[in-house]
């Protein structure tokens, strides 16, 4: 059989799809970006026994499909081709399937109002899925009659899907509703994987609302694929939740916190090196945009300038993927600074014992003494922190860390 597979789409840079399919079995998985009209002649090349799609072009290759399956023409698009041995290429939509595996168990949400935010492709698989499932559920749109003007109308929701790019990587800190116009909202879904935990995902924690990215159905529709592909036996135990957590893993940055001179810089630049991630230093990147030393910065513009440059500094560095980041000593005195890191970071608190830590250079710990700055932030480094490790040396906390976290 020839095994090769792939990815079409128009711009693919930031597609998780390679790795996951690279956890699903032992064949070729290209990205092939292209422009439309290179589509026919690809799909009638026969270069391939299997293909997925991605934005623009799910409905664009369904003319070109000999056989659709139901639920695949019921949401009007195609993502996954399988080309049999006679060439016949035929068209499915596994995200029906992805989409199913997030949603869960919807016995409770029948007769109850559910909200799709977005009319777009992946909101007509939404809707397959909800309308199947026997959910009431109305569309939110820019231009419908039901619009963000007036959600007001909708605050009996008990379920809201984000199916809109809104909080997608870079423009993180946006969020498509405020949920707190909700007040009956329990389950809240976000299509979106890239950052992990989207704004609209952090806001439905902090109101104690149960919530699920989007990395669960991008792997569910993939092992779906492979089945369709052959690749994978349907018998066999089901992966999905282990490849989410991998990939998010392998994804997600780690955000070092704790007290100045704790170590934080010299793990991550050790962490760095150990796992091959881009090294991200907050006080050397504030340094750098301020043209100046931190203890000029304190003395030339206090301690409240530092701090705005340093939470702007830490927005950019912490949406990356695959980073290590070593934050300044007082990152947690900023609460805004909390969802900043947690959006796609794993926060590791490195500790060191208040009186092996150094103060040269570090303004605060020499004007207000080392003890009194660790009574008023341990709380905060815990709070804040996924985990705790003390400094048990460079290498051996960076291996720590990497074999837990990275
Ligand atoms: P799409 O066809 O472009 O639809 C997105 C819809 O979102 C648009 O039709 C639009 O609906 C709304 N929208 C777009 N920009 C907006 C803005 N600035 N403000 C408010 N609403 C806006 O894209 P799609 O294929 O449905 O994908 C949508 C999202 O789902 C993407 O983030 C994608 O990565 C994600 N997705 C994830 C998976 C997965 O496996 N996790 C699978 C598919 C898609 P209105 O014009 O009606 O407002």
């Amino acid at each position: 059989m020839n095994r090769q597979y792939g990815l079409i789409g128009r711009s693919l840079g930031h597609s998780y799809s390679p790795q996951i399919h690279a956890l699903l079995g032992d064949y070729a998985y290209h990205l092939y970006p292209m422009e439309e009209e290179q589509i026919k002649p690809f799909l009638l090349s026969g270069n391939f026994h299997g293909i997925n799609v991605t934005i623009p072009y799910k409905e664009t290759v369904m003319p070109f499909c000999d056989v659709i399956s139901p639920e695949a023409q019921r949401i009007g698009s195609v993502n996954t081709i399988v080309r049999n041995s006679d060439g016949a290429l035929h068209g499915y939509n596994t995200d029906y399937y992805g989409f199913s595996r997030i949603l869960g168990d919807t016995q409770s949400f029948i007769g109850k109002k559910a909200l799709i935010l977005g009319s777009g492709g992946a909101s007509k698989t939404v809707q397959a899925v909800l309308g199947d499932r026997g959910v009431q559920f109305v569309v939110i749109s820019r231009t419908g009659v039901n619009n963000y003007n007036n959600l007001q109308l909708h605050a009996d929701a008990e379920l809201i899907v984000n199916t809109t790019p809104v909080g997608m990587f870079p423009n993180v800190e946006a969020s498509p509703v405020d949920l707190r116009l909700f007040p009956k909202c329990r389950l809240a879904l976000d299509l979106i994987y890239n950052p992990a935990r989207t704004s609209f995902m952090l806001r439905a924690e902090e109101l104690g609302i149960e919530c699920r990215g989007g990395i669960g159905m991008l792997s569910a529709q993939a092992v779906r694929a492979a089945e369709l592909w052959g690749e994978r036996n349907p018998a066999d135990p089901d992966p999905v939740a282990t490849i989410a957590e991998s990939v998010q893993r392998d994804m997600r940055s780690i955000a070092l916190i704790g007290m100045p001179g704790s170590g934080k810089t010299s793990i991550g630049q050790a962490l760095a090196n150990l796992t091959g991630r881009t090294f991200i230093d907050i006080d050397a990147e504030v340094e750098r945009v301020a043209a100046k030393p931190i203890p000029q910065i304190f003395s030339e513009e206090g301690e409240s300038a530092f701090r705005a440059l340093e939470s702007q500094v830490l927005r950019e560095a912490a949406k990356q993927s695959r980073s290590v980041i070593a934050t300044g000593g007082g990152v947690v005195t900023v609460p805004e600074n909390l969802p900043t890191l947690r959006r796609n970071c794993a926060i590791l608190w490195i500790e060191r014992k208040p009186e092996e830590l150094p103060i040269s250079g570090r303004p605060l710990s020499q004007r207000r003494g080392v003890e009194e700055l660790y009574r008023e932030r341990r709380p905060l480094y815990d709070r804040w922190s996924d985990a705790r490790y003390d400094n048990i040396g460079i290498e051996d906390t960076a291996r720590a860390i990497w074999e837990a976290w990275a």
